[in-house]
């Protein structure tokens, strides 16, 4: 499958309510849970995601990085969970993390022969990621990544959850 054989849909709405293979989770190192996106993941799963997160994953993760679970009582069958980086300025290496974050979810998500995934504008709460330059990265990204020969992917959902932000997803996937 090429690039151009896979859509790249914006959408706007509450990420545990897609019905797609994958839900990428924008968590923290803990992979304990937390706030925003990742509060709305663990409720919509329930309670067995903490524990799998628990058993699988005893040290937390790292930023940048994709840790696999299942998607226990969400529609997805498997939850990415993926660190972002905290804003710090910019000059920390924000930008290469946050371009690792999109490239080894959809590397996970390959892995696991999913065809579709739907990824939150991770780091773009919580962790202070300017929208822009975030959505920038996310769209320059998962390009990049379905350019890679055989991942299977048939559809990527980048989900907004403000209008401003389906606007600039719209704005680059039209002109980038
Ligand atoms: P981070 O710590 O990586 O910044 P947040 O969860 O705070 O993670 O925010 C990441 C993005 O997810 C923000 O754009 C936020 O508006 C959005 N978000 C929060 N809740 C949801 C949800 N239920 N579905 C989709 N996106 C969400």
């Amino acid at each position: 499958m090429s690039e151009l054989d896979t859509s790249i849909r914006p959408w706007e709405g509450d990420i545990t309510a897609l019905n797609v293979d994958v839900i990428v989770n924008a968590a923290n190192k803990s992979l304990r849970g937390g706030g925003g996106v990742d509060g709305a993941i663990h409720r919509g799963a329930g309670p067995a995601l903490l524990e799998e997160c628990r058993t699988r994953y005893p040290d937390g993760g790292f930023t940048g990085g994709a840790f696999v679970t299942a998607g226990h009582r969400l529609n997805a069958k498997w939850v990415i969970h993926t660190i972002g980086p905290h804003w710090d300025g910019g000059d920390r290496g924000e930008s290469d993390l946050l371009a690792d974050c999109y490239r080894n979810s959809l590397q996970a998500t390959a892995d696991l022969g999913a065809r579709t995934v739907a990824l939150p504008a991770i780091s773009t709460g919580i962790f202070g990621y300017p929208a822009e330059e975030a959505a920038l990265i996310a769209v320059h990204t998962v390009r990049e990544s379905l350019r890679e020969p055989g991942h299977g992917i048939e559809e990527v959902v980048l989900v907004a959850f403000s209008s401003r932000m389906l606007a600039i997803y719209q704005r680059f996937l039209e002109t980038e």
